[in-house]
């Protein structure tokens, strides 16, 4: 059976746990292919509120078997405390499945990324400060520490013992901090080890097997393609790749398994914290997307940055993950507004460009090339199919899709499930 990934394509916070539950309902396996516990879903269960940052939402089906695959860096403590969330929902836990490959992170990586921001002043890049970033740079150092080392005592107290050296040495010399003891950090560890055990397993063979079975997988991806590390805004970015290629570096899978690429897309655009954004508004048509679509981030409750469509950005994120298909969030934040814009280009220096300018420093100058389009004016959260959306929506939604080139095959009017508008 081809495999699915999911992920999104603009600078995350595009509903993607909306559109993965939705589409989880077809599938066996769900995979979480990179990040850590930064990236957050807000899920309801048992009529509890659940955020799961690191587990895929898949959990809460039963017929799923959620996976965390290599490309993911996993903090034990947290990982242990959202599977007994989960558990207190009554949700079964057990079939979660661990990569023994995963980079695992350390006591030193917060405690460095909590004094290297600070020391950054004004230039941090306000990063979620759980120690993400530091275990991806160890993980291309060769000095990660991953989830298999916990379970051969002498190899993990080794590995430590060498890594905490120099980790020590920049916090206590160059941070004035106090250094960490390795022994603690073993004790704890292995206590945690004990626990992760069952769940500890060879995922790339579990997921080859699972396909040769014709079970259904999907690769779930975090943040969002314009947040890549390689493929994004550098260095306004996360440490992983959310773009579709690594999905499968990391579940260890062949490019030929992957048939679908769904590109979850919201209606405009909203991204958080610096970096550059061309078509941002910052006038009263900004600040009613903001209101209306509740543009605050879950966790830290800040504004998020709004501004119309992009599709230079959606054209740049269907080339680099070869999207075969769109799910269109968040078109009931639209409804009110007698014309929309949408940006087909950008103007930098007198030059017209259709794709994503090639240098960086052209972006950061971008300014978006607009065309006014029909809006609607009634709410459509009531919709049900297509057909009964307003014309100016549906317009809407084709002309993104002959902007892109690629068909949208959902379009989201509301959180619900059943707010979902399958096409064709
Ligand atoms: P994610 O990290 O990509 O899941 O994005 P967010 O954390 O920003 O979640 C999106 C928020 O928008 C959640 O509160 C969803 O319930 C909500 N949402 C998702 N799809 C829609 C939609 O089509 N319309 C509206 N109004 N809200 C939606």
């Amino acid at each position: 059976m081809p495999a699915t990934i999911v992920l999104g394509t603009q600078w995350g916070d595009e509903g993607k746990g909306k559109a993965v539950d939705y589409l989880a309902d077809g599938m066996d396996l769900v995979v979480r292919y990179q990040g850590g516990n930064n990236a957050g879903h807000t899920v309801v269960a048992e009529g509890r509120l659940l955020k799961l940052q690191l587990i895929p939402s898949g959990i809460l089906y039963p017929h799923i078997t959620p996976v965390i695959a290599d490309g993911v860096v996993v903090d034990p403590r947290h990982l242990l405390k959202e599977l007994d969330e989960v558990r207190r929902t009554g949700v079964e836990v057990s079939r979660l499945r661990l990569s023994g490959n995963c980079h695992l992170i350390m006591p030193y990586h917060l405690e460095l990324e909590k004094v290297t921001q600070r020391f950054l002043g004004r230039n941090a890049l306000g990063t979620t400060k759980r120690g993400i970033g530091p275990a991806y740079a160890d993980k291309a150092a060769r000095i990660g520490l991953r989830v298999q080392d916990l379970f051969d005592e002498r190899i993990f107290r080794e590995k430590l013992e060498i890594v905490l050296r120099e980790k020590n040495a920049i916090l206590t010399k160059l941070y004035g901090r106090l250094p960490l003891e390795g022994d603690a950090i073993v004790e704890e560890y292995l206590e945690l080890a004990g626990e992760l055990r069952p769940y500890v397993t060879d995922t790339s063979a579990l997921l080859h097997g699972a396909l040769r079975a014709g079970r259904h997988v999907m690769l779930e991806g975090a943040q969002g393609t314009m947040l890549d590390l390689d493929k994004g805004t550098y260095p306004f970015v996360t440490s992983s790749n959310p773009v579709a290629g690594y999905a499968l570096a990391s579940a260890g899978i062949g490019p030929k398994e992957v048939e679908r690429v769904v590109g979850i897309v919201k209606a405009y655009v909203t991204r958080v914290g610096a970096g550059p954004f061309p078509t941002e508004d910052l006038g009263e048509d900004g600040e009613r997307l903001g209101v209306r679509g509740q543009e605050f981030g879950t966790v830290t409750g800040r504004k998020r940055r709004c501004g119309w469509f992009d599709a230079v950005v959606l054209r740049y994120a269907a080339r680099v993950n070869g999207l075969t298909e769109l799910f269109l969030t968040k078109l009931d934040v639209l409804s009110g507004f007698e014309r929309l814009r949408i940006c087909t280009g950008y103007r930098v220096d007198g030059q017209t460009f259709e794709d994503l300018p090639p240098h960086q420093s052209l972006f950061h100058r971008a300014e978006p090339v607009y065309e006014g389009i029909d809006g609607w004016l009634e709410e459509i959260d009531d919709a049900r199919t297509f057909e009964d959306l307003p014309k100016g929506a549906r317009g809407y939604v084709r002309r993104i899709e002959e902007l892109v080139g690629v068909p949208v095959s959902v379009v989201s009017v509301g959180p619900a499930r059943e707010q979902s508008l399958p096409i064709g």
